[in-house]
Formats: structure tokens, sequence, C-alpha cells
């Protein structure tokens, strides 16, 4: 799209609903403050986000006119609130993140992400009946966003179909600046499993299959490979099992791996050269291979009619989102997230806010500075910029328009690339 019109739709604002979002937000900030602090001096871990869970939807539930639903999808600790103005019309979203790291708590500052979605989402439907829009805003509590893949689960149970949601937003604390185009890269994990046959290593060992020798070879096998991948590429692993003991032929050997590139067509093909490395080590040994696929986030895709309009609201409140030209010659970030799996089913923006942080996402100085007063000012106003951005979705036709034929044409595009194998 031409920067002419995303200056016009990003204009569109018209002030109307700024100055009313801005008012909302700061009237309910000293009521989502105790809720991000009890989420964060409670830290839970992916799928047993319970505290979370009950806070949130308690509170949600306190809120005149929004239909929760608790545990939904089958997911213990997700939800889905509803707030529904009576007349057809766009469909708005908001995710919710409320999981924690292991050992260092909220070092990823979900707790904010928490509070910037309800925030924003309660400032949406607020405005909805206020300037009597048409349509419906809705918030899902995505759990297990630092493994398991919470959003993964809620879109392949239909969540977000079943509510014919038109557009995804959320938002992200990191230690630097501000962003609303972030990409994130395509991460996939598998565990790799060798089973060979026992024998003494010393009086027999031709009557065993090494299981170790099979996942040593293709752990070489993707040292090897290392070498030919493609910028943005990266391979990890480790050994979980590598045997009992010296003197006997391993029967037993696995270990855990990850590919990721920048987006997921290029990860898959990534995928596909790593995974033949253990074939080659099954072939080479006779040992049985197993593999147990994990979860896989794929890459966020920027949407840029609603980066801009996130941006203009975002910086007239203080921030400094760059131009999208500046922010989408970047490049992606290395970090994952299942938000990108949302972004290839609808138009979705990441807006990224930074907060004062000695140190980046998952060091515990990061879990510090998630708690402050000055953060908490931080995720306000990133709430009213999600606020706003949804609002002008709610009342302009145009816009959610121009936000799903950019969103097409992105997805389109990406899929090319699949025939083409490159990235
Ligand atoms: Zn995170
Ligand atoms: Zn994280």
């Amino acid at each position: 799209m031409q920067s002419m019109q995303l200056t016009l739709l990003a204009s569109k604002q018209k002030d109307v609903f700024l100055p009313y979002v801005d008012n909302y937000v700061n009237s309910i900030s000293a009521t989502l403050r105790p809720i991000s602090l009890k989420i964060h001096d409670n830290p839970e871990l992916n799928f047993r986000e319970y505290i979370a869970h009950e806070v949130i939807t308690t509170f949600l539930e306190s809120q005149k006119g929004w239909e929760v639903t608790r545990s939904a999808y089958g997911l213990e600790t997700a939800f889905v609130a509803v707030f529904d103005s009576g007349t057809p019309g766009p469909v708005i979203s908001y995710n919710a993140e409320y999981d924690a790291l292991a050992g260092i708590g909220h070092a990823c500052g979900h707790n904010l992400i928490a509070i910037v979605s309800i925030g924003a989402a309660l400032a949406a439907a607020a405005a909805l009946t206020h300037f009597s829009l048409p349509g419906k805003v809705l918030i899902f509590g995505t759990p297990g966003e630092e493994g398991g893949g919470g959003k993964i689960m809620l879109l392949e149970r239909g969540a977000y179909t079943d509510h014919k949601v038109d557009i995804s937003l959320i938002s992200h604390p990191g230690p630097a600046g501000d962003s609303v185009l972030s990409k994130t890269t395509a991460y996939t994990g598998f565990i790799a499993e060798y089973t060979g046959k026992a024998a003494h290593a010393a009086a027999a060992p031709w009557e065993g299959i090494n299981a170790l020798d099979a996942l040593l070879l293709a752990y070489n096998g993707m040292s090897m490979l290392r070498q030919q991948t493609m910028p943005g590429d990266i391979l990890q692993g480790y050994i979980t099992n590598g045997g009992v003991a010296p003197n006997i032929i391993h029967a037993y050997a696995a270990g855990e791996f990850v590919a990721r590139a920048a987006t997921k067509t290029r990860r898959d093909i990534l995928k596909a050269q790593l995974q033949n490395c253990f074939h080659a080590g099954a072939s080479a040994t006779g040992a049985t291979l197993h593999f147990t696929q994990l979860e896989s986030y794929d890459d966020m895709v920027p949407n840029l009619v609603l980066g801009a309009i996130c941006r203009t609201a975002f910086n007239k409140l203080g921030g400094a989102i760059p131009a999208a030209n500046e922010e989408l010659a970047r490049g992606g970030t290395k970090v994952s997230t299942d938000q990108g799996n949302v972004s290839y089913a609808m138009p979705s923006i990441s807006l990224g806010f930074g907060i004062v942080s000695e140190e980046g996402n998952h060091n515990p100085k990061f879990a510090e500075a998630a708690r402050t007063r000055d953060a908490h000012a931080r995720a306000m106003r990133a709430a009213k910029a999600l606020a706003v951005t949804g609002c002008i979705v709610l009342a302009d036709d145009e816009v959610l328009g121009e936000a799903r034929k950019e969103w097409k044409e992105a997805v389109g595009r990406k899929g090319d690339h699949e025939e083409l194998g490159s990235i």
C-alpha cells in the first residue's frame, strides 16, 4: 500500500476516539494495576495460570455488558469475553497473555500484556456504546505463550472462527524502543528418539545397535547443515538421553531440536533438511527413529494499515514508534510467538512498547521492571493506542477492508515462497 493512502487512513482518526479512550483508560488504570500485580506476584507456568484466570475472569464478569466464558475451548486457563453492541458489524479482538517463566517469574512482562488487552478492550467497548458503533469487542485469554501455544489451540478449536473475528490485537513489552510492525521468527520444535539394541560393549558389541551413535551422527549432520543455511535460519538442539553406561551398546538415545527461520515456509523447509540428518543417523546405524512434534510458532505478519493507525495514536500519546519504512528496514527479531499463527489467520498487529529495564526479556531484572509504576504507565499508553485502533476498525468499514486486502496479499506472497523454496 502507498504511504499516501496510509497517511489518509491514519488521518481518519478525526481525534474523536483518542480523547475519549484516553480518559476512559485513565479512569480504570488504578483498577487494572492490582490485577497486573496479582499476576506478577503469583507467576504461573503455561496452562497452569489458575490465579491469573480467576482474577481476570472475576473482574470481567463484574463489568457491565460482558459475557465471560471461563475455561473456554477445553483449556482450563483460557477464557473468552464478549461485548456485543447488538448491531452487526466488525468483530475486533484482543489477546491477553498471562503465563510466566520457570524460575524467573514474569520476566517476559505478560502481566502487562494482560492488562493492556483488558484495558484496550474495555475502552473500545465503552466507545462502542458511547459512539453507537456496530460490532463486537472480544478478549481471548490465551494461556501458554512461553510453551505449548495456547493461541494455536484456540485457533484450531475454532475460537476465532466461531466468533467471526476480523482482527486480532496484542502488545508486548521489551527493553528497547516502541514498535508496531514487529516481525518475529517462525519456530518449530521436535523430540527425536532412537531405539537400538543393547549388547555388551566389550564382549559382543556387534550384536548391538547403537542408538547414541545414530543421534551423534544426526547432531553432527545438523552442525554441517548450519554451514549452508540462509540468513535468519537457526538450528538448536540438545541430548536428553545418551545411554546408561559405557559398557553397554546404547539401546536408547533422545534429544530435543529446534528450527527457526524468517517465515514459516522457510522454517518448514529447514525442518525437513534437519530431519533428514536424523534419517541419515537411522540409516547408518540401523536404529529406529521416532519424532514427536512439539509446538510450531509462525512468524508474525505485520499489518501496515492497522500499524499506521496504532502508531499515530501511540505517538500522539508520547510514544516513539518509528516510521513504517524505518521499522521494516530493521528486519525481524529472533524471538517467536504464537501470535504469529493468529497473524496468518487474520490481520493482526503486536504493539511493542519499551519499558525501562537494564536487561532484556527472560532476565530477572526484566521481571522487576515489569512491576514498576513506570511500566504500568507505559502499558496504559499501549492500551489506549490499541483501543483507538479497534475503535477505528469498528467505525470505518473501509479501514477493515484495506487491512484485510493487505493481509491477503501478504499471506499470499508468503505462500508463493513455498513453491520457490526460498524466502
Ligand atoms: Zn513474552
Ligand atoms: Zn517470552
